[in-house]
Formats: structure tokens, C-alpha cells, sequence
């Protein structure tokens, strides 16, 4: 039922009793006002009664009580009249017995002439004796109005000094005097209030009504209350207390409230209501019967009507969604097919008979035993749903779902009806979205793959699958904390291979890379699956691991990376050397300082190469401290470089038999500012590694051809200058531009270079520079002959003007009879090779003649000369002292 619908139906059940109930209503509401009324006006005058009876018995307990009093205290006044000179004592047994009456009265004062003179009781009263009320602000008026009105004055309540509060009582006292009656004084009486509001009735709590009294000193036309709330506005009851000077207004009502009061007229009320209720009632329940029977009936034409718009949306409905509708008679196998079902099937709309034959023929043939047996099988339970193909005429296949239910009414054969609707657009969108979604996953996934390669990528090295820098960065944050593997500590390994670049330069980047791979690979085999390998430049690689199984385990662990890095590798038939020197550092306590782990494991490394390659060193503080000292020197040599500390000292050679000064060889001399001379072990090396060797060859080089042009100058007859140059200056492509910017006289300059350079056979730029070296016209001389590998065939191939045997092989031969025959053998290739022979560390004369002996053809040596600054060699030149010596 809808909202309109509601509505209705509330109304049309008023509707036939309407009238009626409304007249009942309006008249019993009518007489029910008019009953409420009278009743209402009953009660309240019944309430007042009951207020007034109850009030006008405090009114006149208070009026009988203040009377009372003051008829106690007028006796009093009568006597003294009679006995004006009367004495406190009289006064005193006077009054107490007064008080023996029962009383509210508190206090008694005389005061003849209006000075008291005596009070009762005199306890707690003494203070008034004396009291003149002339003088007194607060009492005179009082007591003045006594004396000339000649009446009581009743004043109060009041605040008494004593204490509490009283109603005072002024009498004025005339007596007889000789004179005659005259005025003689007054006397006071103090009535307790709170004894007299009790007395009266006025505090007890059973009273039933609220009381209010106005009229302070009985002036009750001033309407000042001194008693009870403030009624003026409660409709009170009221009534006055006369007293002997004025009187007070009382008022009253009821305790909370007339309303209160009223209690009756409720119950009075119900009764009306169902009274009321009795007459609508069997009204009301009439006219609800009947509304019902009227609403039944508006509600079967609804929905006769909401029926037919049904069956008309529903012929819409199939209308416009195609569905078609299809009836099987399942006693005859007759079936009726609506022009949708005949569409769907590709057959003429013609109403023409259908049988589920010209169903079976119409769907496709592939499908047809599986459509026809889901049909057979559901239709059994009662109902049928099947989604099948249909092939049409023309050939178009079409998707069609079909729905169908049993239908059994009695009177009428079972009947099967269906619908039928064609879903190939929805199939073929459902295929769309699967293909869809299939390919946005297939999508997905390759993104997937993607995204997980890039991260890979971004933290692995490409050719060797190993973490990268930035991995190693972050595994170091990572383990900051706990130490590596949660162990509390972590090792760090820094693998750099040597001789990596030469495979590189002179096999090629492949072979390079191979080695590379090959690396990784002896790497990760050494190291456990927890060890974290990484690779972090060209040729260098990091192992960490935890130290906490000491370093023990540490170095057998850089001891087999060591041992098999060396083992040869084969690459396209050719067999690769390379090696590896490895540092480490270890940090024992977390947090780990990563940052020095690495510059540990650095210094470590860079002492493993420092100390000759394919070796491990564990950082130490000494090697620290070793490092830093390096450190400073190295500075120094580079400051030392920038001021020309770096000079050339010259040696002489000799001829071995006329001994003519024939060569000199300059030797590099360190003035370092604060040490002194420093001779080339003390700086060669750190030079080596700051790469700055050629420079001081460079430098030595030039001082000597200047010193060689100056000493040609002063006519001392050097005939050549010997330099030593270094593989590093060998190699460089272009040391031989430097060379012909210097002018070079053919056959007075020679090189001095170690026989291990020759060694290197496949480096094309040395073989190439030592070429244009001759073609300058600069001698080669291969030094430290016999210490090296040099060998015949390199001999031959280099052929170089001279050889020079080292002095280790020199110095023995005084005493080796061996060693002597070796260097004659040497002497002797030399000489069958038309190579020149050099002896160096000629110590001796005795070495010289045996040399000479030998075979040499020139000596150099201590026994000769030390090698000596320029101006020194100079001033040896000239003296020619080793001719004397000789
Ligand atoms: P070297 O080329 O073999 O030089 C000869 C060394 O033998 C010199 O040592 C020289 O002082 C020393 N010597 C000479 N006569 C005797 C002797 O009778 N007995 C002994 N025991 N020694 C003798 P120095 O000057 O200390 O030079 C050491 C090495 O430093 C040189 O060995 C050379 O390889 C290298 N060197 C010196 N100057 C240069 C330079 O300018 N460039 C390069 N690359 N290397 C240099
Ligand atoms: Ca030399
Ligand atoms: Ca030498």
C-alpha cells in the first residue's frame, strides 16, 4: 500500500461515521467542560473553608496569647501605680510571679521618669539599668508615643539585644502622687516570638496551610510581612489579628498550593473520559468495519488494474529485450512458438505448428546431443536453463539462452513454457572482455617482471649477476645495527685483482669481462650462501661476512680466494694470469661504523698490494699510523715536487783500462727542508704509487743535458750522461714529444732501463718508445742486468748499447771464484752480441782490476766515486784524484 493508498483508507473508515461521532464528541466534550466547572468551583470553596477554619485557629490562639500577655503585665502596672516607690526586690517577686503564669513573656523592664531602674529577670539584663530612653535613638519614639498617647504601644518583632527575637510592649504608669495622678514612668515587656509563634500554633508542622502575617508594630496598612512567604499573589485566604494598639493581616493557603487542594476534580475528569470513551467507542469500531469492507474492494480494483498494466509492461518488456516466448504441450509434444522464438530460430513468423524437432534442427549440429540431453535431463526437475548455438539458414551463427519451467494446473495437460533470447552480442563482449583482461594480465605480469628487473638491475652489476655498490651500500645500513647475519660483527673483504687492466689493454674488453665473470664466480664459490658478494668497480669486489668466527676464518677464506684467483684461465686458447690482493677490516662491536669498515679494508688492501700483490692483510692501528706517515711524506714529495727539491747527483764511469772519465750517471737526491739529503729509496716508492716517478725522471733528465751543456762549457770533457728511466715514463705515449723538445746530441745521453721491462713483450708503446729512443740517438742500456728474467732472445731483440751487470752479482767476485766465471760468461755474450759491459758497485780496487781482467769495458763504483752533487763532481773532475788512487 503507498502513501495515497494510506491516506485513503485512514479516511474512508471516518467516512460513514463521521457525522455521528462528531456530534457525540462535541456534546460530551460540551457537558464535560460544563461538569468540569461546576466541580471545579465546589472544591475550591470547600478548599478555602478548610484553610479559613484551620487559620482562624492561629489567629486566635495569637491575638489570646498577645492578650494574654499583656493582660499579665497591665496587673503589673496596676500595683505600681498604687506603690510607685517600689523597690527592685518587690519588683522582682512581682514579676516572677507573673511569670509563673503560662507565658511567652521573656522580659520586664520599669522605668520611672523613662530611666530604668529595674528589669526582671535581672540576669543577663543588668546592662539596661540606667538606661535613659529619652536618650536612647532606638527605643524613644516607642516609648515617647506611650507616654503621650497614654496607651500600650506594641512594636515588634524586633532584634533584642539580648539575643533573639521579641515583640515589645510599652505601658505607660501613671501614679497617685500628692499632687495627684500623674505620669510616672513606663513599663517595658519583651514577648519571646519564637515562644509565641509555637504557643500559637504558627511553626507546627502538621498545620495543613501556608501562613503569611504583615503588620510590624501593628501597623498592618503598610503591608510590611514579618512572618511566612510573601501569598499576595496565591488568592489567599485572609483575616486580621487585633491587637491592643493596631493589628497584624494574616493570610493563608493551602500547604503547596490551592492546586494541591484540588485533587478531587481529576478522578472527576476520568470518569467524563470514559464515560466519553464508552459512547465513541462501538461508534469508532462500526465505522472501521465498514471503511474495511469499502477499502477490500477499492484494493481488488487495484489491483485488477495493476494486472493488466503488468501484462502490458510485460508484452513491452519481451517487446523490446527480444526475448521470445515458446509453449510445449507435453501430452501431444505440440509446441507454440511466438514470431520472437521463430526469429531466434531463423523460421517464418506464420504461427505455423512448431515441435521440439524444428528446435533439435536448429541448433548447431555440433552441439546438438549435448543441448538436446540438458533439455531431457532438466526438464525432468521441473525446470530448464541452457545456453546453446544455433546455426542459421544462411549460415550466421547465433548464441541463444533459453529458460523454461513446468507448468501444471489441474484440469489442463502438463505444459512446459520457456523463453528464449538471443545472447551472441553478450558472448561475443564476454569474449571480448576475457580476451581483454587475459591480455592486460599477461600485461600486468610483464610489467611485474619488469619492475622487479629494474630493482634488480639497480642493485646488481650486469655482467656478473653480483650486487652492486649500491647494494653493498645498503646491506652496510642495514646491518649498522646488529652486525652482519645478526652476528654482532661484520668482515669486510676489498678484493682488487692485479694485473686486470693489462689483460684488458692487451687481450681486449671481452677477455677482460671473462675475467671478470670467472672472479665472480671463485668468489661466490669460496664464500657461503650467507656471505654477501658484491662487485663494486671494474676490478675490485666485496666480500662481507661476520667476524665473529675470528680471523682465522677470515684469512683461510682470503687465503683460497688468493690461491685460486691465481690459477690460469683460459680464454679463446690463450691462457690469462691475473691475481688478487685482498684487505680486510673487521668490526667486533655493533653498532658497526660501515664507513670505516670500508676505509679500513681499504688501507688493508692497499698495504696487500704495497707488499707485492696475491696477498691479504687484516687492517691494524700500525698500519694506520704506517698509512698516515705515508700520507705526510707523500704531501711532502708533491711540495717537494713544486719547489725543485728533487735534483740530480752524478756518479762517474770509468773506462776499465785508460780509466777516462767516459760517462756519469746522475741519480735522483731529495733536499727535503728539514731531513736533508734523502737518497731514492727513502722516496722512490711513495713517488711509485703517487705516480709521480716520470716526473722525477723528467726532471733528473733535463738537470742533466743542462748540467752536460755546462760542463762542455767549462772544458771538463764529459763524453755522456746516463738517466735511469722508469716503466712508467716507458710508457708513456707521449714521452717521446717531450724528448724532441730537448736538444739531444746523438751518443752523449743513455737510458738506464730496468732489464724487467723487457719482460713485458706484448706492451706495444714501450716496444715502440724504446724504438724512437734509438732513433733519437739515445743509448739504451739494460740495468741491473742478472737480477731480472732478461733473456738471450730479449737481448737480441732490444739490442742495447750496453749492459749493466748489477753489483749484487759484482761485489762477490774478489772472493767467488763461481761468481767470476758467471760474470765472465755475461762479459762474454755481451761481447759476442757487440754489447758494451758496465760494472756497477765497483767497490774496490782490487773489484776494478778483476773487472778490467774480466773483460768489462767500464766501471762505476765507491772505489771510484760516490755519486755527488754538481758542484762537487765539478770540483772531482778537476782534481782527477783517482788517477792518484789508482
Ligand atoms: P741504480 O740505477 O742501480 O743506481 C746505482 C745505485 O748504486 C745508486 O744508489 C748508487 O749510489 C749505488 N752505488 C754506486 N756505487 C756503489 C758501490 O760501489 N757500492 C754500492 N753498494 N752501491 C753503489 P742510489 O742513488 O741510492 O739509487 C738507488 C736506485 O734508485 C737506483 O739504482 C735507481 O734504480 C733508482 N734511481 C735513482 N735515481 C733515479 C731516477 O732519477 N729515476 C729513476 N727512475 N730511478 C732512479
Ligand atoms: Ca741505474
Ligand atoms: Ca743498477
Amino acid at each position: 500500500m503507498n502513501a495515497t493508498d494510506m491516506q485513503e483508507h485512514r479516511l474512508s473508515w471516518l467516512g460513514p461515521t463521521l457525522v455521528p461521532g462528531l456530534v457525540a464528541l462535541v456534546l460530551l466534550f460540551a457537558g464535560g467542560v460544563y461538569l468540569d466547572r461546576q466541580n471545579s468551583v465546589l472544591n475550591e470553596e470547600r478548599a478555602r473553608a478548610s484553610v479559613m477554619a484551620e487559620m482562624s485557629l492561629v489567629r486566635a490562639k495569637l491575638e489570646g496569647n498577645i492578650n494574654g500577655n499583656i493582660q499579665l503585665v497591665r496587673g503589673l502596672v496596676s500595683v505600681i501605680s498604687t506603690e510607685p516607690n517600689m523597690t527592685q526586690g518587690r519588683f522582682a517577686a512581682l514579676v516572677s510571679i507573673l511569670f509563673e503564669e503560662k507565658s511567652q513573656l521573656r522580659s520586664v523592664a520599669a522605668a520611672p521618669d523613662l530611666v530604668v531602674a529595674m528589669t526582671y529577670p535581672l540576669a543577663g539584663n543588668e546592662r539596661a539599668i540606667g538606661l535613659d530612653y529619652r536618650k536612647n535613638e532606638a527605643q524613644r519614639e516607642a516609648v515617647l508615643r506611650a507616654r503621650d498617647t497614654n496607651k500600650l504601644v506594641l512594636a515588634g518583632p524586633v532584634d533584642l539585644v539580648q539575643g533573639g527575637r521579641g515583640f515589645v510592649g510599652r505601658f505607660p504608669v501613671h501614679a497617685d502622687t500628692p499632687a495627684g495622678r500623674a505620669f510616672w514612668g513606663v513599663v517595658s515587656a519583651v514577648v519571646d516570638v519564637d515562644r509565641l509563634y509555637a504557643d500559637s500554633g504558627l511553626t507546627d508542622n502538621n498545620l495543613g496551610i501556608e501562613i503569611s502575617i504583615a503588620g510590624r508594630d501593628g501597623v498592618a496598612d503598610e503591608g510590611t510581612r514579618f512572618f511566612g512567604p510573601d501569598l499576595s499573589n496565591d488568592n489567599p485566604v485572609t483575616a486580621q489579628v487585633v491587637l491592643p494598639s493596631g493589628y497584624w493581616e494574616i493570610a493563608a493557603i493551602p500547604k503547596g498550593g490551592w492546586s494541591t487542594a484540588h485533587g478531587g476534580s481529576w478522578l472527576m475528569r476520568a470518569l467524563m473520559v470514559l464515560a466519553g470513551a464508552l459512547i465513541l467507542l462501538p461508534i469508532g469500531i462500526t465505522g472501521r468495519l465498514l471503511g474495511e469492507r469499502q477499502q477490500h474492494y477499492r484494493e481488488l480494483k487495484t489491483r485488477e488494474s495493476a494486472l493488466e498494466s503488468l501484462s502490458r509492461r510485460l508484452g513491452l518488456a519481451l517487446d523490446v529485450s527480444k526475448v521470445g516466448v515458446w509453449e510445449m504441450d507435453l501430452a501431444t509434444g505440440q509446441e507454440t512458438w511466438d514470431d520472437r522464438t521463430n526469429e531466434v530460430y531463423g523460421l517464418p513468423a506464420d504461427g505455423g505448428p512448431r515441435s521440439h524437432e524444428h528446435w533439435r534442427r536448429a541448433v548447431h549440429p555440433d552441439g546438438q546431443a549435448s543441448a538436446e540431453d540438458n533439455f531431457r535431463r532438466m526438464i525432468r526437475t521441473g525446470r530448464y536453463e541452457s545456453t546453446y548455438r544455433v546455426l542459421l539458414g544462411d549460415g550466421t551463427l547465433r548464441h541463444v539462452r533459453s529458460v523454461a519451467a513446468l507448468y501444471r494446473e489441474p484440469g489442463i495437460p502438463d505444459r512446459v513454457v520457456g523463453v528464449n533470447w538471443d545472447i551472441t552480442a553478450d558472448v561475443v563482449l564476454n569474449e571480448d572482455l576475457r580476451r581483454a583482461t587475459q591480455l592486460t594480465e599477461a600485461r600486468n605480469h610483464e610489467l611485474e617482471l619488469a619492475r622487479v628487473r629494474i630493482e634488480h638491475n639497480a642493485l646488481h652489476d650486469s655482467l656478473t649477476g653480483l650486487p652492486n655498490r649500491r647494494y653493498l651500500d645498503e646491506m652496510l645500513r642495514r646491518h649498522a645495527a646488529t652486525g652482519f647475519g645478526d652476528s654482532g660483527s661484520m668482515a669486510l673483504l676489498h678484493i682488487d685483482l692485479d694485473r686486470f687492466k693489462q689483460i684488458n689493454d692487451t687481450m681486449g674488453h671481452a677477455a677482460g669481462d671473462a675475467m671478470l665473470v670467472h672472479a665472480s664466480a671463485v668468489l661466490r664459490d669460496n664464500c657461503s650462501n650467507d656471505d654477501f658478494v658484491a662487485r663494486i668497480g671494474g676490478d675490485e669486489f666485496v666480500v662481507l661476512t661476520k667476524a665473529s668466527a675470528g680471523d682465522i676464518y677470515l684469512g683461510e677464506l682470503a687465503e683460497r680466494i688468493v690461491e685460486q684467483m691465481r690459477l690460469p684461465v683460459t680464454y679463446e686458447g690463450h691462457e690469462c694470469r691475473f691475481g688478487v690482493s685482498i684487505g680486510i677490516a673487521a668490526e667486533r662491536t655493533a653498532p658497526l661504523d660501515a664507513k670505516r669498515l670500508l676505509i679500513n679494508a681499504d688501507i688493508a688492501l692497499y698495504r696487500a698490494k704495497g707488499r707485492g700483490r696475491n696477498r691479504y692483510e687484516f687492517f691494524s692501528e700500525a698500519l694506520q699510523a704506517e698509512v698516515v706517515k705515508t700520507k705526510r711524506v707523500a704531501d711532502e714529495i708533491l711540495n717537494g715536487l713544486e719547489r725543485n727539491e728533487f735534483v740530480a747527483w752524478f756518479q762517474p764511469q770509468f773506462d776499465a783500462h785508460t780509466l777516462d772519465v767516459v760517462g756519469v750517471e746522475a741519480l735522483a737526491r731529495w733536499q727535503h727542508p728539514t731531513e736533508g739529503i734523502k737518497a731514492p729509496d727513502a722516496f722512490m716508492p711513495i713517488a711509485e704509487e703517487l705516480n709521480v716517478v716520470a716526473t722525477v725522471d723528467r726532471l733528473i733528465l733535463e738537470q742533466s743535458l743542462a748540467a752536460l751543456a755546462r760542463w762542455d762549457a767549462i772544458g771538463l770533457g764529459v763524453p755522456r750522461v746516463s738517466v735511469n728511466v722508469s716503466l712508467r715514463r716507458l710508457n708513456d705515449e707521449d714521452l717521446i714529444d717531450g724528448l724532441k723538445q730537448l736538444s739531444i746530441e746523438p751518443g752523449r745521453l743513455s737510458f738506464e732501463l730496468v732489464e724487467s721491462i723487457y719482460l713485458d713483450e706484448g706492451d706495444a708503446v714501450v716496444g715502440w718508445n724504446i724504438d724512437q729512443i734509438k732513433e733519437l740517438g739515445i743509448d739504451v742500456e739494460i740495468d741491473d742486468f742478472g737480477t731480472g728474467y732478461a733473456s738471450i732472445v730479449s737481448l737480441q731483440k732490444l739490442r742495447p748499447t750496453r749492459l749493466k751487470i748489477d753489483r749484487q752479482l759484482v761485489s762477490p767476485i774478489v772472493v767467488d771464484q763461481g761468481q767470476r766465471r758467471l760474470l765472465a760468461s755475461i762479459v762474454d755474450i755481451g761481447k759476442s752480441m757487440g754489447i758494451e759491459v758496465v760494472a756497477e758497485g765497483v767497490e774496490t780496487m782490487e773489484h776494478a782490476a778483476i773487472l778490467r781482467d774480466l773483460g768489462c769495458d767500464i766501471l762505476q763504483g765507491y772505489a771510484f766515486s760516490r755519486p755527488l752533487a754538481a758542484a762537487d763532481f765539478e770540483a772531482f773532475l778537476k782534481a782527477q784524484a783517482w788517477r792518484q788512487a789508482s
